[in-house]
């Protein structure tokens, strides 16, 4: 997916954990992505990371007949890696390393833009009418992020089992179970699953950073209600996360990671450390350099947004 609001994530994007557990509850706010509504988590001016996660949109749950509901075209990315995770129905990627997958129940998008990939997203033609997911960034630590670009996709990713629930693990490590998909910096993103009526202990690395989405059912965190698409980030300093599902059960977005401890600068959809590098991107991808064709998409790209002053001018 693209980000397509250039100005009010070009701020530097700081890591400020909190050293102590904390509930900070912050409701997703409504936008769109080329048509899609979407409820966006993450950046806010309120938090811009949780552990190495920078961008978190939610969305669905919608039916549809026809057409496309998700339907992005090719759009650059530098610096971090994107990571599509379906509830319901499916979305089609494509790249400009001439790579296409298919993401939907239980399996995983991951692309590594490193140094700079284009990519195009779209409702599969073969679909479900039905559409309900996530898209989510990690930035690429300053070691890594110009590594080589790639697309990964996983499927039956590991479950960690525990009494009143399960946690399939996306990125990174929970309770000992690890993910195969390829991570550059300590990190956890799951989705959890809890059984109606059950309490579930999940148990956290206490050196991360953690926030839980809520996005199905319903489940109560120190005895409150957690409401559906917000974002309630937890501090460090947990080693367990107790959850108790309601009468529905519940579905709910893990992420975390170790504090990422780097400060980045995002505009469009590009994650940097420079305003020169962003505008070095930006010129590429309007001169057709550096990131390539995305040639099964049927239709034109997306141009770069006009490069304001703002976002590159401080320091
Ligand atoms: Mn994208």
């Amino acid at each position: 997916m693209s980000n397509l609001s250039p100005v009010e994530d070009a701020e530097p994007c700081v890591s400020e954990p909190s050293s102590s557990p904390i509930v900070e509850g912050l409701p997703g706010r409504l936008t769109d992505v080329a048509g899609l509504p979407i409820r966006r988590l993450l950046p806010r001016s309120q938090r811009r990371l949780v552990g190495p996660w920078c961008f978190l949109d939610s969305y669905g749950p919608l039916t549809f007949a026809s057409g496309k509901p998700m339907d992005v075209a090719p759009h650059p990315h530098i610096g971090l890696q994107t990571v599509s995770w379906l509830l319901e129905g499916e979305v089609v990627h494509n790249d400009s390393l001439g790579l296409q997958g298919t993401a939907g129940h239980g399996v995983l998008n991951l692309m590594t833009a490193g140094r700079g990939i284009a990519h195009a997203e779209e409702t599969a033609p073969q679909n479900t009418g039905r559409l309900r997911g996530l898209q989510l960034w990690v930035a690429l630590p300053g070691a890594s992020r110009e590594t080589a670009p790639a697309f990964e996709q996983h499927r039956g990713l590991p479950v960690m089992r525990r009494e009143g629930g399960r946690a399939t693990v996306l990125l990174g490590e929970l309770g000992g179970v690890r993910s195969p998909a390829r991570a550059f910096s300590p990190i956890v993103g799951a989705d959890v699953a809890g059984e109606p009526d059950r309490q579930l202990v999940l148990p956290l690395a206490p050196d991360f950073e953690h926030a839980l989405v809520p996005l199905q059912g319903g489940c109560r965190l120190d005895g409150a209600p957690l409401a559906i698409d917000t974002l309630y980030y937890l501090g460090c300093g947990r080693p367990e996360l107790v959850l108790e599902g309601d009468a529905q059960g519940f579905r709910a977005f893990l992420l975390g990671g170790a504090p990422f401890g780097e400060t980045i600068r995002m505009w469009w959809n590009f994650v940097a450390r420079t305003p020169e590098e962003i505008v070095a991107a930006r010129d590429d991808w309007e001169a057709g350099r550096r990131f390539g064709t995305v040639a099964a998409y049927a239709g034109p790209r997306i141009p770069a947004p006009a490069l304001k002053a703002r976002p590159v001018a401080r320091p």
